[in-house]
């Protein structure tokens, strides 16, 4: 064999692990969350996602990307997307793993974290079939608000088999959902919907309208149903539920214009459509379509945090894998202080970003004030945040391959070009801010009780307690316009959040750590510039197991 051909430090695939067993970030997080119920089944899904077969799957499934039909060979709109039957096993595996329902299929609150724990992991392998998922369980609780229609739907929402057949959903096993909420004119403004719906009457499940006008921004148009806004007459926005397939049998025309040729998120479609008249019912208060479907998106934007709290995991784990098999100098790459230093602030990235995501995973499921305060404060705040960090680790994961790193042979290029989307969709990072600041104004007993528990949790923390009083003068003083300070109030606020945490949750060196390097004046501009004292031997070893061996068994 030639040694041109065949070199050697060349580092092979991590592949063939478990995600769950080597994690015990994830796994203390499940275990502290009430779900020791849902431990047995998460290892086999860590093994499940590990494994070469699955790595395979993500890897078909983005690059032979979804391609439109329009019309069929005799000319009939037929709007189908055609998919390669990776994407579907990727579906199968996201509905048969809980993605779809567990929370709302399982009534246990420990549920969430359960749901989680898949949703974290099946991001870090195949992103793009998180997009139908998370939307189809994040309808539900929009559904819920139109009994009869829930009612209809319920055993289709709850069925475990992916079912991509294109027939109405009275003749499927299981549905899928998305959203269509952006148009042409702004996404982030969606009081400038033009989109329009027009009273038709009215059937079992409630009002019946025709909606008419597109949307721009309309992903996994294949789905069984969208929730729509649309103005209906003088009434302004409202939300309606519309079916690919009318309950007459006959074809809804929503007609994709195109697919988006997207930088990344490429095994997932999302298409331009227009709506000529289609059949919809409404969903909640006929005018109050904005506070409805915006209560979709409070757990789009959780799935968020989750999604790239795994991005962040993922990144971690592949740097710290190449580095750890790669020599440079004589020495491998892992062993080098300036690379320790970089994967042990990837460390602390990890293990702050995933307990900020299963804390308010945890906390979704709780009635409690407390709780429900860290709903409406803390998600935008954790959307902002975690999915930003998530575009900055992977890009510096991506540099610790090298020049292998910038190469689409290998994951890194797919989850550098994955990794904005989290920040863009279901609101833009200065949207996401500027809800911190609106969740104050409507609601400050939350910030006061969100705030007086991080107080309570940090009382040894100079550092963090300085903040804390600060961002509470800032915060609550009247009549405060805040608005130019939104990105350093949300960044300063999510970093107290994550110090709690760590403080909580992490070993006390690892706390020590984050607090010395995240509250230094010189942090910030890059990853790796810490105070240079942690132990990072600990630190790697309170990050990851190393689980291949295990699999292998
Ligand atoms: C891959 C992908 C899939 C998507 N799928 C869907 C889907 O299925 N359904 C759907 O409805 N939408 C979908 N979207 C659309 C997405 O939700 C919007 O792109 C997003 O909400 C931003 O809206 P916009 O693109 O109109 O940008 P704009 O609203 O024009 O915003 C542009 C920028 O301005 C910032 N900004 C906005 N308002 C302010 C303000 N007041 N102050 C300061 N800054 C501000 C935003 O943060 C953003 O950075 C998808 C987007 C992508 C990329």
């Amino acid at each position: 064999m030639s040694t041109f051909t065949h070199p050697h430090n060349q580092v092979p695939d991590l592949a063939g692990y478990n995600l769950f067993a080597s994690d015990p970030v994830l796994r203390t997080a499940v275990l502290r969350g009430g779900a020791a119920w849902r431990e047995p089944e998460l290892l086999r899904q860590g093994a499940e996602y590990g494994s070469d077969a699955m790595l395979r799957t993500a890897e078909d499934a983005e690059h032979y990307q979804p391609e439109l039909q329009t019309h069929s060979a005799s000319g009939e709109r037929i709007d189908f997307v055609k998919f390669h039957p990776a994407w579907h096993e990727a579906m199968r595996v996201a509905r048969h793993n809980g993605m779809t329902n567990l929370p709302y299929a399982d009534s246990r609150p420990s549920a969430w974290v359960g749901y989680g724990a898949t949703l974290y992991m099946h991001s870090q392998i195949e992103p793009g079939s998180t997009c139908p998922s998370t939307m189809t369980k994040a309808s539900i609780p929009v559904l819920q608000r139109n009994p009869a229609l829930l009612d209809a739907l319920w055993v289709k929402l709850v069925d475990t088999r992916h079912d991509p057949r294109d027939m109405p959903v009275a003749q499927k096993h299981s549905m899928t959902l998305g959203m269509g909420m952006t148009e042409k004119q702004g996404g982030s403004d969606v009081r400038t919907n033009i989109t329009h719906a027009a009273r038709i009457g009215s059937g079992p499940w409630g009002e019946e309208y025709e909606i008419s006008g597109h949307k721009w921004f309309f992903s996994a148009p294949m789905c069984d149903a969208h929730l729509v806004l649309a103005k209906s007459d003088d009434r302004g926005a409202s939300c309606f539920y519309v079916p690919r397939w009318r309950p007459d049998g006959t074809k809804n025309p929503i007609h994709i214009q195109r697919l988006k040729d997207k930088v990344g998120n490429r095994s997932n479609s999302s298409s331009e459509v227009e709506f000529h008249g289609a059949w919809g019912v409404l969903l909640g208060e006929e005018g109050r379509g904005i506070p409805t479907i915006i209560e979709m998106a409070t757990f789009t934007r959780l799935d968020n945090v989750l999604s790239s709290a795994g991005f962040i995991r993922r990144a971690f784990a592949q740097a710290l894998h190449y580095a750890g098999n790669r020599q440079a100098f004589g020495r491998v790459l892992a062993d080098q202080p300036a690379m320790a230093e970089l994967l042990g602030d990837m460390a602390l990235e990890t293990q702050a970003a995933t307990l900020m995501a299963f804390e308010l995973a945890n906390r979704f499921g709780s009635p409690a004030p407390l709780d429900q305060a860290w709903r409406r404060f803390v998600t935008p705040m954790a959307k902002f945040w975690v999915c930003k960090r998530a575009v900055a680790i992977s890009a510096e994961a991506m540099e610790v391959f090298g020049g292998n790193g910038y190469v689409e042979t290998g994951p890194m290029g797919r989850l550098f070009r994955e990794a904005p989307v989290n920040s863009i969709w279901e609101g833009s990072g200065n949207v996401m801010c500027l809800d911190v600041l609106r969740a104050v104004s409507r609601n400050p007993g939350d910030a006061q009780l969100v705030l007086d528990y991080l107080a309570d949790v940090a009382a040894g923390e100079p550092a963090v307690l300085s903040k804390i009083r600060a961002l509470r003068e800032t915060l609550l003083r009247p009549g405060a316009d805040l608005e130019r300070q939104a990105r350093r109030i949300t960044q300063q606020l999510a970093l107290c959040v994550q110090a709690a945490l760590m403080l909580q949750h992490a070993s006390p060196a690892a706390a020590a750590a984050f607090i010395s390097s995240r509250f230094d004046p010189d942090w910030g501009v890059v990853v790796g510039v810490s105070a240079g004292t942690q132990d990072i031997p600990a630190l790697l070893a309170e990050t990851w197991v190393e689980t291949r061996a295990q699999y292998h068994d």
